[in-house]
């Protein structure tokens, strides 16, 4: 357990040395739009970033992968089937 990203994300218990699927520091691809990072498309693109304060990832940003994703009052969590859940509260 290490008290890395303030609280905002939560990590799936157990995933240990898997990167999550919005680890910015293992990030290869848009988690708004799955464009591949590094390109014509930088990790702080403002369109992008401002869709993924509002809303959760569609991508996971390791594998590209199409994350499933659930909304509920106060939270969502989306869900890469190789790299785990990344949750986060809506509350303010
Ligand atoms: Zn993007
Ligand atoms: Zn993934």
């Amino acid at each position: 357990m290490t008290p890395s990203d303030v609280g905002a994300t939560v990590a799936a218990a157990g995933v240990g040395e898997v990167p999550l699927p919005d680890d910015r520091a293992h990030a290869a691809y848009c988690g708004a739009c799955g464009d591949p990072l590094g390109g014509g498309h930088d990790a702080q693109a403002p369109a992008c970033a401002r869709r993924l304060e509002l809303e959760p990832p569609r991508y996971c940003v390791v594998c590209r992968r199409r994350m499933k994703v659930q909304v509920t009052p106060g939270a969502w969590a989306a869900t890469c089937v190789v790299h785990g859940s990344v949750e986060h509260s809506t509350w303010h």
